[in-house]
């Protein structure tokens, strides 16, 4: 019996034909990494491999990391493994993983999202012998509505306040989730204001030439009392601080996946919640699996047993997979660092 494509190690998951390790959560020396959210794209490493297009927010991330990167779609011989990376439509510039090692293909799938949106590169199914896929949202409670429903009843809510002489926040991940609502909304009602850690990123995705709409920071010199129908755009570390005074009167939102749960709503004490993911809900994993045409699937970070046990049922050779990937909570901690001063 030879060695598997992939191995699990303490480090993270490991390819012993090339000597390199995707996503690992502990210092390596080589790095696959399939987008720049904070638990897939950590410190620490020597040698990164990004695509092009994840790589400028790396870079603003990592800071002067060596970091190489490949076009979406090209490949590469890494020893004696072949590797590809492919669009997982998560956030722009995610990656899916394909690593071909005598012939046989497993796939890691980073987090994906199966709807496209307009920011990120559509999600494609990869054929593979194995795939290990992620399951934030593994339920079948957890089913999108068209992007364009939740478009429609953020755009209300917000033109609703505006007319009654209240600030918009809405609470949104400052990589991938906040221009994706800022992608949906109607300039048309009211100025758009971003707190300095979404900003950030805007300007990086703006420089890769997505289109977003006109976006103010919020500074020290803008008289945010006296804007007329704004929304404000902040990371949801933001929302409910002191940084929120300066807007007067407000309702306060939040853009999830995690807003179709009723018990997350109460505890988040927001006036309202948007359920928008860019993570694949339940359908769309279930589509996504069966579109790799694998037999072999590793579940990570989400409701892993339960999804588990659903892929057995279909006759998957199903496993659970131990990993340190976070939900989107990880990527909110680490935008608490984020904060710039207000
Ligand atoms: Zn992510
Ligand atoms: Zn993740």
């Amino acid at each position: 019996m030879s060695e598997p494509v992939l191995t699990f190690t303490d480090r993270g998951i490991y390819c012993p034909a090339g000597d390199f390790f995707i996503d690992p959560w502990r210092p390596v020396d080589r790095a696959l990494i399939t987008h720049g959210h904070a638990d897939h794209a950590r410190w620490g490493h020597r040698h990164y491999l990004a695509t092009e297009s994840a790589a400028p927010v790396m870079r603003y991330r990592l800071g002067d990391v060596s970091l190489d990167t490949i076009p979406m779609g090209a490949s590469r011989t890494i020893g004696g493994a072949k590797v590809s990376f492919h669009p997982a439509g998560h956030i722009p510039g995610s990656a899916q993983i394909r690593v071909e090692v005598a012939g046989e293909v497993w796939v890691v799938s980073g987090d994906y999202k199966t709807e496209a949106d307009r920011l990120s590169e559509p999600f494609e199914p990869v054929r593979c012998h194995a795939f290990i896929t992620e399951c934030t949202f593994g339920l079948p409670v957890f089913k999108w509505r068209p992007e364009a429903d939740i478009a429609a009843e953020i755009n209300a809510w917000w033109a609703t306040n505006a007319a009654e002489g209240r600030a918009s926040v809405l609470g949104a991940y400052s990589l991938g989730k906040a221009q994706r609502v800022l992608s949906l909304v109607d300039p048309g009602i009211g100025p758009i204001l971003t707190h300095g850690a979404v900003e950030a990123t805007n300007a990086i995705l703006r420089d890769q030439g997505l289109p977003l709409p006109a976006t103010t920071q919020v500074t020290q010199d803008l008289d945010a009392k006296n804007v007329k129908n704004p929304l404000i755009i902040a990371p949801p570390s933001a929302l409910g601080t002191p940084w929120m005074r300066r807007f007067g009167p407000a309702s306060q939102s939040f853009a999830s996946g995690w807003m179709a749960l009723r018990g997350v709503r109460r505890r988040r004490a927001m006036d309202r919640g948007f359920v928008i993911s860019d993570h694949a809900d339940w359908d769309g994993l279930l589509w996504a699996i069966a579109e790799t045409g694998a037999e072999k699937v590793f579940c990570t970070h989400g409701y892993t047993d339960i999804f588990t046990r659903w892929l057995k049922k279909e006759g998957y050779d199903a496993h659970v997979l131990e990993t340190e990937f976070g939900s989107e909570d990880a990527d909110e901690v680490s935008q608490e660092a984020e904060q710039v001063p207000s």
